[in-house]
């Protein structure tokens, strides 16, 4: 069977994929083809709204074919794997797809295997979680029909998409029970393997508050190993001494988050590090090795938080390198490790969490006090986002204030393809 031959290969339509194909047609690149399966596209970050009540499952789904840029090819396709030596790709259905330019924006995906029992409880009704379109719902109807006792929300230690979903989805449904006179006669645990609420000290110090507030029982350094989901028993691990030991808490409500990682192709293939992510520079976000290889989003390696806001600022980061090389040039964008994670702590009330490499609080807005919990915010995440999302962010247009960066055009005089490896 031969090949068919792409200037920029994209893997993965999602975020990232879409971004930056959008960018790159933007900047005058031309055969140009992303490989997504699905037929739908998610807006994902509503999925916490989704499982408080507040948005409609369908309001965070659209068709992908809405969003594949004019003059970009769609092959409805999964990888199955990847040759970067001789620069092909192998699809499920038997096809193979080579290119000049690599992108790679899988994503991740769920390991439910991962935590003993987990497949079963998630079929329980007693269990759910926001990691999924169809599960998202699910969550709802167990805070709407929680009548008190134990709820038991879950974080994992290993990196995951939006780490902020864990807490949010327990504020909102703490807030509720708060509204609807139950929170006394409920006991909310936070089981996470995290040594804090946040990873960043002033935005740590207001969840602390938030978690105060709501009388949440934060047990930290606690893995979430077995869901025993006949006796409705979660068991964590936690560090005693030198050794470890089991704990079992026997829950009402479990709102579970199961680890996460890239696709196989991915992991198990030659780009990965040695976590399985995908091998970049932090900066450039091309690969070590390959420098026809970009990755962004949540399946590379970069040593900071997987959210949406990150794979925008990505996008634009991946189209200007790619730009440079195309024209002969060295990569000169960088991408600074932005990372924005919007926390509702409550029906009407989020605080932006917003840094970058160094840790510091990089606030997009400074002369607004984002490390408090505001109205403004919460109408930003419910309406606000999903417009940029939608409008700007998908169709490779500035975005105000976050990604204005522009991405530099393609100099069709000077385009440099080095030769593929034998
Ligand atoms: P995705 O958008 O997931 O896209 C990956 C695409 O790759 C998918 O379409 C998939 O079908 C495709 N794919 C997978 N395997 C293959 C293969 N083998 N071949 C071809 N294609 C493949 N982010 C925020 O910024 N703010 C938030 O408030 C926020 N909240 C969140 C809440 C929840 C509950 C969840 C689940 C996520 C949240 N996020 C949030 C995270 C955000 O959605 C992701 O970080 C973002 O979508 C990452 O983009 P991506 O392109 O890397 O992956």
């Amino acid at each position: 069977m031969g090949s068919e031959h792409y200037r920029v290969l994209i893997i993965g339509g999602g975020t990232g994929g879409i971004a930056t194909a959008s960018l790159l047609r933007r900047a005058g690149v031309e055969r140009i083809a992303v490989v997504e399966p699905s037929k739908d596209h998610f807006y994902q970050p509503l999925w916490t709204l989704v499982g408080a009540g507040v948005v409609r499952p369908q309001a965070t789904r659209r068709p992908e074919s809405n969003y594949i840029p004019r003059g970009v090819r769609w092959v409805r396709d999964t990888v199955a794997e990847l040759s970067p030596e001789t620069r092909r790709v192998q699809l499920l259905s038997g096809a193979k797809l080579s290119y000049d330019f690599l992108v790679l924006a899988p994503g991740v995906r769920p390991e439910l295997d991962a935590i003993t029992g987990l497949r079963e409880a998630l079929a329980t009704p007693h269990v759910s979680t926001n990691y999924s379109y169809e599960l998202a719902p699910k969550t709802w109807e167990l805070i709407r029909n929680f009548r008190g006792g134990v709820a038991l929300f879950h974080m994992p230690s290993t990196p995951i998409k939006c780490p902020g979903a864990p807490q949010k989805i327990m504020y909102l449904a703490a807030d509720y029970w708060r509204r609807h006179r139950l929170l006394a006669a409920s006991q909310v645990i936070y089981g996470s393997g995290t040594a804090a609420i946040y990873g960043i000290k002033p935005y740590a110090m207001v969840l602390e508050q938030v978690l105060a507030r709501y009388g949440i029982d934060a047990r930290f350094k606690h893995e979430l190993v077995e869901i025993r989901p006949e006796q409705r028993e979660a068991v964590f691990e936690r560090a005693n001494g030198d050794g470890c030991e089991r704990v079992s808490i026997t829950y009402d409500m479990l709102h579970v988050v199961a680890p996460q990682r890239p696709p196989r192709f991915v992991t198990d293939g030659p780009l990965a590090d040695e976590r399985g992510w995908v091998s970049v520079d932090q900066y450039t976000l091309s690969h070590p090795r390959f420098a026809e290889v970009f990755a962004l989003g949540d399946a590379a390696g970069t040593p900071n938080s997987k959210t949406g806001a990150s794979a925008a600022k990505q996008a634009r980061v991946v189209a200007a390198n790619l730009v440079s090389r195309l024209n002969g040039e060295e990569p000169s964008a960088r991408y600074d490790g932005y990372v924005a994670c919007p926390i509702v702590t409550g029906y009407g009330r989020m605080v932006l969490c917003e840094f970058d490499y160094s840790g510091n609080a990089t606030p997009t807005l400074p002369w607004l006090d984002t490390f408090r919990e505001r109205y403004d915010m919460w109408l930003l995440k419910r309406y606000g986002l999903p417009l940029i999302y939608w409008n700007f962010l998908l169709r490779g247009r500035a975005i105000p204030f976050v990604a204005r960066e522009t991405v530099p055009s393609v100099s069709h005089t000077r385009l440099h393809l080095a030769p593929a490896r034998p």
